[in-house]
Order: structure tokens, then sequence, then C-alpha cells
């Protein structure tokens, strides 16, 4: 049997950390970074006959059409890189993942977004603060051998609630599922988001996690209407609006220390 020590430090050896999960677009930088890609072609916009063909819940088959355009006009995808690199970031979110990456022992770090995996891969990079993320969960996308960039659905879900191409909440899920059983348990999970897709993975989160909307934003905007308690789910975590990332590092450092 073990000695209450040693039960202790098996329990500290599984290791109990606190996950941060962010949105990318209008949380992470302050702006679209599908849409921001516009401004790679000569006529930094997009004719009004593809705009009209967006249909609600189908971004990301929009967005193929959108990046077959910007191939059409020959922008290369270093152009698309360097314009990718003029994005700019919330304020204060440059600091609070700078604290993460010296922090990694005690935090795990995701990015859960429907903007795509390669425009958030530049965008990290520029910025030197890939070493913050764990995993970004995102519409894969790569180059074409044309050089136009495609992307495709990230997932198919049973959810009636989120876009055809991705639950928030089912991503968080697995990844939770996944990381219990390589043996890495959350204490506390803070949730950072603006948008309506970010509604659904606040419903999975339990008590003492912190849910974050950005202020202004339609993500709490659904919170204050009490959208989350409607269809009978109580949202378990404390929801703590943010308008600059320096309160989300207050809450972190409140949870780590
Ligand atoms: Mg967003
Ligand atoms: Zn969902």
């Amino acid at each position: 049997m073990l000695s209450v020590g040693a039960r202790f430090r098996k329990y500290q050896c599984r290791g109990m950390k606190t996950l941060m999960v962010f949105d990318f677009d209008h949380t992470i930088v302050d702006e679209n970074c599908d849409t921001w890609v516009i401004r790679s072609t000569p006529d930094k916009r997009l004719p009004e006959s593809l705009k009209k063909t967006y249909e609600k819940g189908r971004w990301t088959e929009y967005m193929g059409r959108v990046m077959s355009y910007v191939g059409d006009q020959a922008v290369t995808p270093e152009s698309i890189r360097s314009v990718m690199h003029t994005i700019p970031f919330t304020d204060g979110m440059v600091e609070l993942f700078t604290f993460i990456s010296g922090h990694k022992n005690d935090i795990d770090c995701i990015i859960i977004s429907d903007a795509n995996t390669l425009f958030i891969d530049w965008i990290l990079d520029a910025a030197g603060i890939r070493p913050a993320f764990d995993k970004v969960f995102s519409n894969p996308a790569s180059i074409d051998n044309r050089g136009y960039v495609t992307v495709q659905c990230y997932h198919s879900h049973n959810c009636v609630k989120c876009p055809i191409n991705m639950c928030k909440r089912k991503i968080l899920e697995d990844f939770i599922e996944a990381q219990d059983k390589a043996g890495v348990e959350y204490k506390w999970t803070i949730y950072a988001g603006d948008g309506s897709n970010d509604l659904c993975p606040l419903k999975s989160m339990r008590e003492g996690d912190i849910a974050m909307p950005r202020k202004g934003y339609t993500l709490e905007r659904l919170l204050l209407a009490g959208v989350a308690t409607k269809d009978g789910t109580a949202l378990k975590p404390r929801v703590q609006a943010w308008t600059s990332a320096t309160e989300i590092l207050s809450e972190l450092k409140a949870l780590i220390q």
C-alpha cells in the first residue's frame, strides 16, 4: 500500500495543469485573418458576385472560393504570408503568450479556430509566440501545385448548434479526453473567445473554470441574454468579460500562483 506521501507524489506526477483555450479571430488577433487575406489582392476587395455566394454556417466552403479568387489574381503564397504578418494582435495578447511560454510546466494552451491552420501558423511564427501553444485545431489548409491556398473542413459532427465544419465543444471534449488518457489532467480551464461558435464549448466546462467572452462582442451578448441557459443547460464556469488580454493574464496568474 502506498504511503500518503507516495500517493501525493503519484498524483503530482500525473500532473495537474491549467488549460488555456483560445479562439483566434477577434480574440488573439484583433481582426479576421480570413478576410484580412483580401488585402493581398490588387483591388483589395472581393467582387460582389463572390461575396453573395456566402451561405450561413458554410464559411469554410466560401473561403475555398475566396482563395481560388485570390489565386486567380496571381497573388503568391509569399505575398499572402507577408500580408498576414501585418495583422494586429489584440491588446496584451503577445505579453500573455510570452508569459505562457515561460510557464509550460503548469499551463497547456490550445487554439480552436474556424479560420485555417496555414494563416494561424504564419501569424504565430512571425510573432515568435509559437512555443506557447501545444496544439492548433483549425480547418486544414495547404498550398497546392498551382500556388493556390486550399482549405478543407475540420471535421463533421452531430451538434445542431454549430457550423457544419466545426463544433468547438466536440474538439475541446476530445482533446481533454485524449490528454486524460495520456496522463494529463486539468485542474482548471480558461476559455477566451468572442463569437457565437464559442458558446457551445462553454457548456462542457466545469465549476471553477472561467469563461472569458470579449467585451462588446457576440459571445458576451449571447451570455448576457442568457442564451446558454435557455436550452436547459446552465453554464458551470464563472463568466468574466475582458477588454485587454492583461485581464486574462491576471485570471491565469491567480489560478497558477
Ligand atoms: Mg473569433
Ligand atoms: Zn457544438
